[in-house]
């Protein structure tokens, strides 16, 4: 009797261990197929410019590490405040870097026609192609691209990019 309570007991912890290992602590989704299907949605709300900014080497793996190792998703400069919103709609979960101040409000960048002179800097630096234009020609911003993620104005060598609030 004895030997037989030994075994189912050592037969439960078994099957605890191979759950608790098998399960992902970054969503709690324990099924690969899920969680494959859980990294295409957050890959595909990244912005693809594969420049590592978030630690890892591309947005595929960002989005890997969110789901399997519950990685903080609000570490893409690029995606900006836009993108933590709809990878926090998403999972169901909200950014938890509680030591970062909070996100500001959705912005978009606006340029001011008047003063752009055109000088195409601030393309180079924008991850997602939001701004169009060309050389001594007037920029303009692309909203519905704009991730509000700011790496535009730093370049600006006349200042003439400011954050507005977004539609909603
Ligand atoms: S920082 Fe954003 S855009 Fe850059 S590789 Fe990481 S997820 Fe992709
Ligand atoms: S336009 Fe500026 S703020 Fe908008 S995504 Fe490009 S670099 Fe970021
Ligand atoms: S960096 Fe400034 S001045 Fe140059 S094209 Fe862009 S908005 Fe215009």
């Amino acid at each position: 009797m004895f030997e037989i309570i030994a075994v189912s007991f050592v037969l439960y912890s078994l099957a605890l261990a191979a759950a608790w290992l098998s399960s992902s602590p970054g969503t709690g989704i324990d099924n690969a197929a899920e969680q494959e299907k859980k990294i295409i949605e957050i890959d595909a709300l990244l912005p693809q410019t594969q420049c590592g900014d978030c630690g890892y080497p591309g947005c595929r793996p960002y989005a890997k590490a969110i789901v399997e190792r519950g990685s903080p998703i609000d570490l893409c400069p690029p995606g900006g405040a836009v993108t933590v919103r709809k990878l926090e709609k998403l999972l169901g979960r909200s950014s938890y870097h509680h030591d970062l101040a909070p996100l500001p409000e959705n912005t978009i960048a606006a340029i001011d026609e008047e003063t752009c002179i055109g000088c195409v800097k601030c393309i180079v630096a924008c991850p997602v192609d939001a701004i169009i234009g060309s050389a001594r020609q007037l920029h303009v911003v692309i909203p519905e691209y704009c991730t509000g993620c700011e790496l535009c104005l730093p370049p600006c060598p006349v200042d003439c990019i400011s954050m507005i609030p977004s539609r909603p």
